[in-house]
């Protein structure tokens, strides 16, 4: 059996359909993105890892699951004394009624709940030990009605100058020990992950050389959107988008309930040998990440190998602490 893994293999899980429930939780961060229904009882005592929750949008599917969640971090068996913050796009009507109701129903929780609104362009610090990870917002465009975001994890590195690129190390130490260190080397923002939420294809310029891009595909093909509603994307600017800004791999998720696996599988390989795209693609369909074949030649995996090993070993060890 040939196993095929994509980077971040390990580091994720989640859960997408599209209009039922979306949810992507990052254990590197102990991020969640999007807090669809169903996190707590597909995470289990793992919820006590979430630190951060950044919710793109307002809509059911995205927030249904912080009810639980809260409760669950208050109540379950695990450290209910972890502060948990959560991160939403500023003036939304609909997660406020979510923080009405849990500051009605939850008054004496165990831990922190701290929310946090927020504006497209807007950066956050994250929990990393060199104090050099953090997170950026921009917006995207899902509906008319509310403000909607995407999300940069980005990290401060530093590299050669152009004019330098193809010294010697010796010759790098000597003009560096000439001209100072600021004339060999610049800093510059590394994207190593983005997480785009429900929209229309996101802008290019956002995410430029994202190491890993979750885009969401609701349709596979153009005419399924029959509703022409102009909130979702469709696969072949998903895969434009992705090339034009030079992701290393392209995640596909909240895809519509009228795709079987095989359908999705298919289709999308197609559309990816029509164009030979030098990203590896991998799909979320339910809780199971799919890679694609990639693009560099090596085959494609059968389902047993997807993700499904990592697992195990996850609930062996879950991040909280669990009860005989
Ligand atoms: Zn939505």
């Amino acid at each position: 059996m040939t196993r095929t893994s994509f980077p971040l293999q390990d580091q994720l899980r989640g859960f997408s359909r599209a209009l039922f429930s979306t949810w992507l939780y990052h254990r590197r961060f102990n991020l969640l993105f999007d807090a669809g229904e169903g996190i707590s009882t597909s995470l289990l005592n793992r919820v006590f890892g979430i630190r951060k929750v950044f919710l793109s949008h307002g809509h059911a599917d995205h927030i249904a699951g912080l009810i639980n969640l809260v409760n669950i971090r208050n109540l379950g068996a695990g450290d209910q004394t972890t502060d948990l913050e959560i991160y939403y796009p500023q003036g939304n009507a609909l997660v406020e009624v979510v923080k009405n109701y849990l500051a009605q129903t939850q008054s004496e929780l165990s831990f922190s709940l701290i929310w946090r609104p927020l504006e497209a362009g807007q950066m956050v610090a994250l929990d990393d030990r060199r104090g050099k990870t953090f997170l950026r917002t921009f917006r995207t465009q899902h509906s008319q009605k509310q403000l909607s975001l995407g999300f940069n994890i980005l990290e401060a590195r530093s590299r050669l100058r152009p004019e330098f690129a193809t010294l010697s190390q010796a010759e790098i130490n000597q003009a560096i020990w000439t001209h100072g260190k600021e004339r060999v080397v610049e800093p510059f923002e590394q994207i190593i992950f983005t997480y785009g939420g429900d929209s229309r294809p996101l802008p290019v310029g956002a995410i430029t050389e994202s190491l890993f891009l979750c885009h969401e595909c609701t349709y596979l093909k153009r005419e399924d959107d029959e509703r022409n509603f102009h909130q979702h994307s469709i696969l072949e600017e998903v895969l434009e988008v992705a090339a034009a800004a030079r992701v290393k791999t392209l995640l596909l998720f909240h895809l519509s309930l009228r795709y079987t696996q095989e359908e999705v599988r298919s289709l999308v390989g197609q559309a990816l040998r029509r164009q030979g795209y030098p990203f590896q693609v991998v799909f979320l369909f339910g809780d199971r990440f799919h890679p694609l074949a990639d693009p560099r030649g090596r085959p494609e995996t059968d389902d047993a190998s997807e993700g499904s090993a990592s697992e195990e070993d996850d609930r062996r060890t879950p991040a909280g602490e669990e009860k005989p």
